[in-house]
């Protein structure tokens, strides 16, 4: 099964005019802002308040492992499938970040014959709305600093100032700096650090954002620190929120662009999936509803946190719910659950699958759980057996799921016609019947641990007392109705990266917690969080270079 590079592929194309895609998804001429001849973003105007009549389906996967699942590939491989079986399906993607594609991750725009176009475009600078977010992030940053330098009036405790500076870039030497050095004309001295952009909580505000309005409102609850007493200084205080929300009113128009085979999708924002929900903006998921009659969607990391925090987060906050999930699995990422080493994923094991299908298995059942009617797409790779197939297909029978192979990596939209047709006969049906994990009003330490014994398996939930006191003191300041986004492990059901398959009885520790009152959540840490990443030994960075016609070469 050889086939180009994702990016030879991608740049073998040939891309229809940004209009035309446009008009193929009922989007208005005039309603158009084109960027170049391939990209163009859809103004607010024309697509607020419309009513979101589509069904939306939600791709999720199994807990990743370095043997890869391919969740994007397949929500772009089934959006393509569903046109060609004739529904009128749009995508929703969370727009990249740039600075790891220079580390060791790569492009987030698909693979193979399922990706999105222009790659190179959306992998890096797109239409810019990384830097409006980045921009913005760090007006407020300024705007803390000087409000200390000229007097501090709200009484701002320099040392509790928890709002960082932002920057789409793999940098480990800026997670931690000293700022304002050099005398009095160059403000107060004081520890600070960057975040990359994604993990921005102006991220966070920007995709849960419903209008403009909302947007300036989210921005202005944003806490940026505290004052001795401990009482919270937001971005309004500071009378930041205004101006913030001049800097993003732009970018907040979604971006259209198109798949290798013309299906139109939005991309449009991409929050970190730890302490961050992870999924694209709430405006391009109701725009795309309101055009097309089937959305897919996905959801980062695998479905113990993407899927949980799209629910109980993203839909729990903008009234979305999805009519079915589909879980994607691969036979070599099984085998991984199923105890086999990377390097010994090329040979048959089919009770290695058949162990690893615990995995798949325990999603499918807490997806489920959420009232949202479950279906498997098994990812081909070129050295899965039939044996193999056989027993991931028994497996996610037996847990109530139809498990379709889907071959849409070397086959375009056509390699998942059998499970768009089998979506669509679950869309039909209309079981679904969505409800959140937990109700807003439980208590923040009993949310936890719902997410922890339900969703994970804990045995025990173990909150720091000093996480616990913090959690109290959000309920006393009017935040105990949020729900919870936990930071953890993408790896493992459990906080332990290395606890492999379907882990029972483990114990789950918050070390931390963290207020995102802008975002509308609280975080909840469970191990290290990177929320600025480094680069690796050899960066990709090293293979990236034009070539003698002005062509990127190198990017993946
Ligand atoms: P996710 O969204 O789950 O992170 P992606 O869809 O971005 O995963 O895919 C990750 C990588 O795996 C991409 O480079 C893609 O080309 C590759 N990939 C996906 N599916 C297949 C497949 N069936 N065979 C080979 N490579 C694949
Ligand atoms: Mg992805």
């Amino acid at each position: 099964m050889a086939q180009g590079s994702d990016l030879e592929i991608a740049r073998a194309a040939r891309l229809r005019p940004i209009a035309e895609i446009a008009a193929t998804a009922g989007i208005p001429a005039d309603a158009l802002e084109p960027y170049g001849n391939y990209k163009a973003k859809v103004a607010l105007e024309a697509i607020l308040g419309r009513p979101a009549t589509g069904k939306l389906v939600l791709v999720t996967g199994i807990n990743p492992t370095p043997a890869g699942e391919g969740k994007t590939t397949t929500t772009v491989g089934l959006t393509d499938a569903l046109r060609r079986i004739g529904v009128r399906a749009m995508a929703a993607l969370r727009e990249p970040s740039l600075g790891p594609c220079f580390g060791v991750k790569g492009g987030a725009t698909g693979g193979g014959y399922a990706q999105v176009v222009p790659m190179e475009d959306i992998n890096l600078h797109f239409t810019g709305d990384f830097h409006a977010i980045t921009s913005a992030n760090n007006l407020l940053a300024a705007l803390i600093d000087n409000h200390v330098h000229w007097g501090n009036a709200l009484g701002l405790d320099p040392r509790r100032i928890t709002w960082r500076r932002a920057l789409d870039m793999n940098d480990r030497a800026l997670r931690q700096i000293v700022q304002g050095l050099g005398g009095a004309a160059n403000g107060h001295p004081r520890e600070d650090g960057f975040d990359i952009t994604v993990a921005s909580e102006v991220m966070a505000v920007f995709c849960l954002a419903n209008d403009l309005a909302d947007l300036q409102a989210r921005l202005g609850r944003m806490v940026v620190g505290s004052r001795r007493d401990g009482s919270f200084v937001t971005a309004a205080d500071l009378k930041a929120d205004g101006a913030m929300a001049v800097l993003l009113r732009d970018a907040l128009a979604p971006n259209l662009v198109q798949t290798l085979e013309g299906t139109p999708v939005f991309i449009h924002g991409g929050p970190f999936a730890n302490i961050a929900h992870g999924c694209n903006s709430v405006i391009a998921t109701h725009a795309a509803l309101s055009l097309a009659d089937v959305v897919v969607t996905e959801a980062g990391f695998g479905c113990d946190l993407g899927a949980e925090k799209f629910l109980d987060i993203k839909c729990r906050q903008s009234g979305l719910a999805p009519a079915a999930g589909v879980i994607v699995a691969t036979v070599r990422a099984l085998k991984m659950h199923g105890g086999l080493a990377k390097a010994e994923l090329g040979r048959e094991d089919v009770a290695a699958v058949r162990r690893g299908a615990a995995n798949l298995v325990r999603h499918i059942e807490n997806l489920s759980g959420f009232g949202v009617p479950v279906l498997v797409a098994l990812n081909r790779f070129g050295t899965d057996t039939e044996a193999e197939i056989d027993a991931v297909k028994g497996a996610a029978a037996a847990a109530g799921a139809e498990a379709h192979l889907c071959t849409h990596w070397s086959d375009g939209g056509a390699g998942a016609e059998a499970l768009a047709r089998a979506v669509m006969a679950r869309l039909a049906a209309g079981t679904a019947s969505f409800r959140p994990l937990y109700p807003d009003a439980m208590p923040l330490a009993e949310k936890i641990r719902m997410i922890a014994t339900r969703i994970y398996r804990a045995g025990e939930v173990v909150i720091a007392p000093a996480a616990a006191r913090k959690l109290e003191g959000y309920e006393q300041a009017g935040f105990g109705h949020l729900p919870i986004c936990v930071a953890k492990t993408q790896y493992s059901f459990s906080a332990d990266p290395g606890l492999l398959g379907a882990p029972t009885g483990h114990t789950f520790p918050v070390r931390d917690v963290r207020l995102s009152a802008g975002a509308g959540f609280i975080v909840a840490l469970a191990g290290e969080v990177m929320t600025m990443p480094g680069l690796p030994k050899v960066p990709a960075a090293e293979g990236i270079c034009l070539d003698p016609a002005g062509r990127i070469e190198g990017l993946f």
